[in-house]
């Protein structure tokens, strides 16, 4: 890929502005590395040109060193701001990656790697972000699990635990205790799904999460909104990153990804940056509650 071929702020089509892919069956044991994903993805590395939407700005992403959160990471050390990373022990090495591109932007990265379906993890994360950063006004939370089981039957009270604890409940956790360091004028940023809406059958407890955040997302924004803190939402449609192809799809099905939208292919990660930075700036300071479907054109509610 050419430098700016594929730039955000330069006229084009978003048919052919990423190629269709069609990834080969494949698998990572979760969760999954960028490093290893074939083919890699465009987090906006070689592309995404910031102008200062987020100048001064200190933001706390979950699940930053891969797919979607890494391409906001990136976009946001772009647009000015200093960011912590949340991420898996596991994950270190994605997230160097993210690291280099922060500091390459002149803006600092503050590693912090931990589990937060851990309640305790959770309040320790959001201190040392706020520490670190000397403060906090954007939380991001974006870190995901999506394991696929065909068969309710087949479904373990573990699984279904384990994606609750990591996808809904470490998001309140995680508010909760970002709250007393935010102050007028922070955002808060959630990442749900089309599976909110069309869940699909193989994915009962993911897409339940995904619900689940979308309507705490119209709650907590508006409690929050008197208090000059904004809480909304982005929807990603079929993204191609690691979750995919660590058991978050059928293997069979990775070949077609992203391929019946009307768009006719997968999304490709900085094809969601520029919404999270739009609901993260002031620009949008009249948004509050909303969804942002980020999603190839299939309608949602
Ligand atoms: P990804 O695998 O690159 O990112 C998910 C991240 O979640 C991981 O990098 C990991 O750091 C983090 N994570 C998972 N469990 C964790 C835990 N217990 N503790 C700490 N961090 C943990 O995949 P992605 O597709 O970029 O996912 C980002 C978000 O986007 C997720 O919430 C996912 O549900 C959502 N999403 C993705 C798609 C898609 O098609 N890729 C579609 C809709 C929604
Ligand atoms: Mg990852």
């Amino acid at each position: 890929m050419s430098e700016h071929s594929t730039d955000q702020l330069t006229f084009q089509n978003p048919v052919t502005r990423f190629p269709v892919i069609s990834p080969p069956v494949q698998h990572q044991p979760e969760p999954g590395l960028d490093q290893e994903l074939v083919p890699q993805t465009d987090r906006g590395q070689h592309s995404y040109r910031g102008i200062g939407r987020l100048t001064g700005r200190k933001a706390l992403i979950t699940g930053a060193d891969s797919g979607i959160g890494a391409a906001v990471a990136i976009a946001f050390a772009r647009e000015g701001a200093d960011v912590a990373l949340s991420y898996l022990p596991a994950e270190e090495e994605d997230a160097q990656e993210i690291r280099s591109f922060i500091e390459d932007a002149g803006r600092r990265a503050v590693l912090l790697p931990g589990d937060i379906s851990d309640r305790d993890f959770c309040e320790r994360l959001v201190a040392e972000a706020a520490e670190c950063l000397g403060g906090l006004d954007a939380l991001i939370n974006n870190a995901g699990r999506q394991i696929s089981v065909e068969d309710i039957a087949d479904l373990p009270d573990e699984q279904w635990t384990a994606t609750f604890d990591t996808n809904i409940h470490a998001i309140y956790r995680i508010c909760r205790a970002a709250l007393p360091h935010l102050p007028a004028g922070s955002t808060i940023v959630n990442t749900t799904s089309i599976q909110a809406y069309k869940p699909s059958p193989h994915l009962l407890d993911y897409a339940s999460t995904k619900a689940a955040i979308n309507n705490f997302t119209k709650g907590l924004g508006q409690q929050l909104a008197p208090r000059g803190i904004r809480v909304n939402a982005v929807a990603p449609g079929p993204i191609w990153t690691p979750l995919q192809v660590s058991d978050g799809q059928p293997k069979e099905a990775l070949p077609d990804f992203g391929t019946n939208t009307p768009i006719g292919r997968a999304g490709q990660p900085t094809e969601l940056a520029p919404a999270f930075v739009f609901l993260t700036s002031p620009e949008s300071s009249y948004v509050i509650g909303e969804t942002l479907n980020v999603n190839g054109g299939t309608p949602s509610p």
